[in-house]
């Protein structure tokens, strides 16, 4: 049979990343494609198949056999159907029963979670969140996403299908729209769609000063690693943006280490690469808004495990639901 392994996969909005993953929390191989997503659901669930299925034969070729997979989406998952809900980023996937449909070509037991559920349960397992009791956890990508551990576990709430979406936490009423319908979310000041809004809004009320940011914006290949860079080449305007997610990000954090009686947040996700944009800010209005802690009490982390983070929880996931499996095999 071999060294059991599984595989985890974080299925995002432009990228499908499968890993094989021992019972260590070690990547051994890694893929990635693209998820091509608007050719349709069944041709997306095609191509991670295949892909899936040529990292069983790498696990295969390293000694081990897989026993199990883990997936993270994006978006709200019907973890006991198997199925995505509802994805923004994935919108052909919607009602879709992508679990169902892998476990049934590849003959192995799937486990679903939303990605940033995944995130946390990867970073509490081998990165910034081991060993810490209570956490909240923040990925700052396209949107935000958040999740909350509590004695090492993951909090699912009431087990609606959503939970930790910090992301829709209203940090300023008259603030920026949000993807949600509401107004002055804290994705609406700390994402990469919120950067990108605001250099557009700028752009169009003739607010845009001459600069890096003006540049790029100009050439039409804005994306938001270019904000953070006209930041880094002292654009006042792209270092406001980054400052004004600081500030909203500790409001946040603030309001739920009050509310939680709680001290510690690991923050992940591709905008976190902006890290020493925002930090500072976040320092500050953390410290501001802040009720009951002093500065220095609170730990503000940022994730160890880079755009790995979601694809190792959803791996970690497969492993507790196999070790289940196999404890209620012994019973019977
Ligand atoms: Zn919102």
């Amino acid at each position: 049979m071999g060294e059991p392994m599984v595989l985890g996969i974080d299925l995002g909005g432009t990228h499908m990343r499968v890993a094989v993953v021992d019972s260590n929390g070690e990547i051994l191989r890694l893929g990635k494609i693209h998820s091509n997503i608007h050719l349709g659901a069944r041709q997306a669930c095609l191509r991670l198949i295949s892909e899936c299925r040529m990292l069983m034969d790498e696990a295969r070729s390293l000694g081990g056999s897989v026993f199990g997979i883990g997936m993270g989406v994006a978006g709200k998952i019907d973890r006991h159907r198997g199925e995505v809900v509802f994805s923004p980023n994935l919108p052909a996937m919607n009602g879709y029963l992508l679990g169902i449909e892998l476990e049934k070509s590849l003959g192995l037991p799937v486990v679903m979670e939303n990605d940033a559920n995944a995130f946390g349960i990867g970073e509490n397992w081998v990165g910034s969140g081991r060993g810490i009791a209570n956490w909240v956890g923040v990925t700052l990508g396209t949107g935000v996403g958040g999740c909350l551990v509590f004695g090492g576990e993951l909090w699912r709430g009431d087990d609606l299908g959503f939970v930790g979406e910090i992301g829709h936490m209203i940090v300023d009423p008259q603030g920026p729209s949000c993807a949600c319908g509401l107004q002055g979310c804290l994705e609406a000041h700390s994402s990469a769609g919120s950067l990108m809004r605001a250099v557009e809004k700028a752009a169009t009320d003739g607010l845009l000063s001459r600069g890096p940011l003006h540049d790029r914006w100009v050439k039409g290949a804005l994306t938001a690693e270019g904000v953070y860079l006209s930041a880094k080449e002292g654009d006042l305007g792209a270092r406001r943006l980054f400052h004004r997610m600081g500030w909203a990000l500790g409001i946040a954090l603030a309001g739920l280490f009050t509310v939680l009686g709680i001290r510690h947040a690991v923050i992940g996700g591709g905008v976190s690469a902006a890290w020493d944009e925002f930090i500072g800010p976040l320092r500050s209005s953390l410290a501001e808004h802040s009720s009951f802690l002093a500065s220095e009490e609170m730990m503000v982390l940022r994730g160890a495990l880079g755009d790995n983070a979601a694809l190792l929880g959803a791996a970690k996931l497969a492993w507790k639901s196999l070790c289940e499996k196999e404890a209620t095999s012994e019973i019977l």
